[in-house]
């Protein structure tokens, strides 16, 4: 495969917690039945997704010298991600998220440790130019990268990469000012969710809401749980519904999307509603493991399920 892909982003830890019988409070022990430690991280699951499907992939981003840091740089690895551009910070510890799981939601704990330590100095751009696309995901969390990213993307393009961009949720949920706006002058792809789209575009109606983003972004494609997604081209909304599994854990499931898109979309030259339809099958695929990246469809898998399965109505 001849199209190389670089992933700029966080990278941090999820130990979930499940089994829990009430919520935590202050001076009280409760006990919980399940434990698990995973890598967690929106940006680095979408480069595991882009590895699994056969895509060459490669990580640049911050964890410390630490245990949690060992251990994502050993799970990129293990998923098929280059990792030799990761850096480790002396001083800084590896983010970490605690989620206590309870069967209608969780409650997540985040320590962001080096994420937002992450800057544009850090990255090498003299390596852009060995590379195709450029994915960057949680634009929120990366509060050291942001304001290096309209010169990042510039070098990008200038070095002939297509870009994307993920913001994920704002935990802050001021949802960005003119600067975003700005940054996605420089995007080809964007791939905010509903609530996402609406909220960078301060509308309430979606469709208004995409076409205010695309304005700005090249292609806006827009996640929708099960119901799939959409895109606009053209003037016009492509609308492409979900396909229908047993969810257990929708964890990395728009992330697993994002990896779809641009692995159909970007490498395979994939037309929109192609893209969009393969984009669905990853994202849906993803929900049906536990964690971000246990169920991740290699291209194979993917393709059966194209081949086996109609679009729900
Ligand atoms: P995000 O995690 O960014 O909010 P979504 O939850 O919309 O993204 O999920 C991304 C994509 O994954 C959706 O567009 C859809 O194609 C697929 N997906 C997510 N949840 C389900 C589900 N329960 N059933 C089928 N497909 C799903």
């Amino acid at each position: 495969m001849d199209h190389k892909i670089l992933v700029i982003g966080e990278l941090n830890v999820d130990l979930i917690v499940s089994g829990l019988d009430t919520f935590p409070a202050l001076g009280r022990e409760i006990l919980a039945d399940g434990m698990r430690t995973v890598m967690g991280s929106s940006s680095a699951i979408c480069a595991a997704g882009l590895a699994r499907l056969g895509a060459p992939v490669v990580f640049v981003g911050k964890v410390g010298v630490d245990y949690y840091g060992d251990f994502v740089v050993d799970e990129l690895r293990r998923l098929g991600v280059g990792t030799r551009q990761i850096i480790r910070d002396e001083v800084v510890r590896t983010g970490v998220t605690i989620s206590l799981a309870y069967p209608e939601d969780r409650a997540l704990v985040t320590y962001l440790g080096c994420i937002p330590h992450l800057r544009l100095a850090d990255v090498k751009t003299s390596i852009l130019s060995d590379y195709n696309h450029l994915h960057v995901g949680s634009y929120f969390l990366q509060k050291g990268l942001r304001s290096g990213l309209p010169d990042l993307f510039g070098f990008a393009h200038r070095a002939g990469m297509t870009v994307s961009l993920d913001t994920g949720w704002d935990p802050d949920e001021t949802w960005g000012n003119s600067d975003l706006l700005a940054l996605l002058d420089k995007v080809d792809l964007f791939f905010p969710n509903e609530d996402e789209a609406c909220a960078i575009a301060r509308l309430d109606d979606i469709e208004q809401a995409m076409r205010e983003l695309a304005k700005r972004a090249r292609l806006v494609v827009v996640k929708r749980g099960p119901a799939g997604s959409m895109a606009l081209q053209g003037g016009q909304i492509v609308h492409c519904p979900g396909f229908r599994v047993d969810a257990v854990d929708t964890t990395g499931a728009g992330d697993s999307f994002d990896a779809g898109f641009i692995f159909a979309h970007v490498i395979q030259g994939q037309k929109l509603v192609e893209a969009l339809r393969f984009a669905n099958a990853c994202g849906a695929l993803c929900t049906t493991g536990h964690g971000g990246t246990a169920a991740q469809p290699t291209l194979r898998r993917v393709l059966d399920m194209l081949r086996s399965q109609d679009h729900s109505p």
